[in-house]
């Protein structure tokens, strides 16, 4: 099933026909209506009129976060104010956030991009979609809104919070696809178990996104109330999700190419790499009108490929995100990723999916603790059991890591639980 087939299938050539035509038009828009931009081509020597191929792209110059903060928070809209009908924002836990506006030409553009990456994921007109992001600036519960309403859903919008109620709705209405965090559908789906009531729930689909869901972590909730996991990607510099999704093959994320266009960089030298190589993630939106932006760097680590897929979409596919250079730690000079350590516990027998990483500095060294959840509390009590599974996780962490770590297991339900965004890292080195 598709949502526009004509634009989901085109040949490479077409796409690519089509992403110049529309780069165009951005840099054209940017350059005229954003003094920022013009400063910035001025300086690197580019015009519009030096766009004349996509690998011209590579003129332009890449745009950090710290540019949205420069620009806080309207100097980057390419609309005048009247037009825009809608902002949102990200969460700025530091500092100010990044804020995103939209045209009622971007608000159609964006559920249109986001009914495709649904109906991909297996939604269709006959569900029933609760949506349990938070609604507010995040641009999580709206986009998912704006795309599941086009297609025709029956739409829940709970919000996130009330954990009970939220149950409740899902077995009194039949409810047959669900919207959150992974974290917060773990613990959903925990819930739903603990009450009795996981057989009795129709669900079918889960469209998660907004942070890593590990294979491991997907497998647990799929077991826990039979529902299949996709997943789906976006940032709120971009517009927030629909720039790419999982189609049912669940092999990458298809980029809605014709409205973005992706680049792969080494993200020490900027250099731009070719097809296959991991790296970081630059996109260039292609068709916004409030809020265009250049070659943003998303930090996200990630590989491209356009081999065709079996769902028969022809758009470029993204692998999943194993990691940002934001969420990496540097333990002891070496890299680690909050997924790879999710990856260890998730595969564990006797302990739960709840986690947190705490960091502290001991004498001058780093020193990362895992405490993770216990499935069965009266372990606590078996010393010796106890001391031989921290040793076996301890184990698996170090191969996997390639760093020494420390590993407490602890009560069930001690580890805060979170209804969006999971927050597992206490970094208490700079305390
Ligand atoms: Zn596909």
């Amino acid at each position: 099933m598709f949502w526009q087939k004509d634009a989901e299938t085109m040949n490479r050539a077409k796409i690519k026909e089509v992403q110049l035509e529309r780069l165009k038009w951005t840099v054209s828009r940017c350059y005229n209506n954003v003094p920022y931009y013009k400063e910035m081509m001025d300086k690197a020597g580019v015009t519009p009129e030096k766009i004349k191929t996509l690998d011209d792209v590579r003129r332009l110059p890449l745009t950090t976060k710290d540019v949205l903060r420069q620009n806080y928070p309207f100097k980057l809209f390419a609309s005048p104010k009247e037009d825009v009908v809608e902002i949102h924002a990200s969460s700025g836990t530091t500092g100010k956030p990044v804020v995103g506006g939209y045209t009622k030409n971007d608000l159609d553009l964006w559920g249109h991009c986001m009914a495709r990456l649904v109906v991909a994921a297996g939604a269709r007109q006959d569900d029933i979609a609760q949506i349990s992001f938070g609604y507010g600036l995040f641009t999580g519960a709206f986009g998912l809104h704006y795309g599941l309403q086009k297609v025709g859903c029956m739409i829940v919008p709970i919000s996130s919070g009330n954990s009970e109620k939220q149950i409740m709705l899902m077995e009194d209405f039949g409810v047959t696809v669900l919207i959150a965090t992974p974290s917060y559908a773990v613990y959903l789906s925990e819930l739903a178990k603990d009450l009795g009531v996981a057989g009795n729930l129709k669900l079918r689909l889960g469209l998660f996104g907004s942070e890593v869901c590990t294979p491991e972590m997907r497998k647990q909730i799929e077991n826990n109330i039979g529902i299949i996991v996709t997943d789906n990607y976006g940032l709120t510099e971009l517009g927030g999700c629909g720039v790419s999704g999982e189609c049912e093959e669940r092999d990458g994320l298809h980029i809605n190419e014709d409205h973005f266009l992706a680049e792969i960089i080494d993200p020490d030298t900027g250099e731009v790499l070719p097809e296959g190589e991991s790296g970081e993630l630059v996109i260039t939106p292609l068709s916004k009108e409030a809020f265009p932006i250049f070659r943003y760097r998303t930090k996200d680590i990630s590989r491209l490929s356009t081999e065709p897929c079996r769902c028969g979409r022809t758009l470029i596919r993204m692998d999943k995100v194993v990691g940002r250079t934001d969420d990496m730690l540097i333990i002891k000079g070496v890299n680690v990723f909050p997924s790879q350590i999710e990856s260890v516990i998730f595969t564990m027998p006797h302990i739960g999916p709840h986690y947190q990483l705490v960091l502290r500095k001991e004498r001058f060294m780093d020193c990362l603790e895992v405490q993770v959840e216990l499935i069965d509390g009266t372990l606590l009590e078996k010393y010796g059991e106890l001391e031989a599974l921290e040793n076996r996780i301890k184990d698996k962490l170090r191969i996997v890591l390639g760093i020494d770590c420390g590993v407490t297991l602890v009560a069930p339900r001690t580890i805060t639980r979170f209804e969006g965004k999971a927050k597992r890292i206490v970094d208490l080195r700079k305390a």
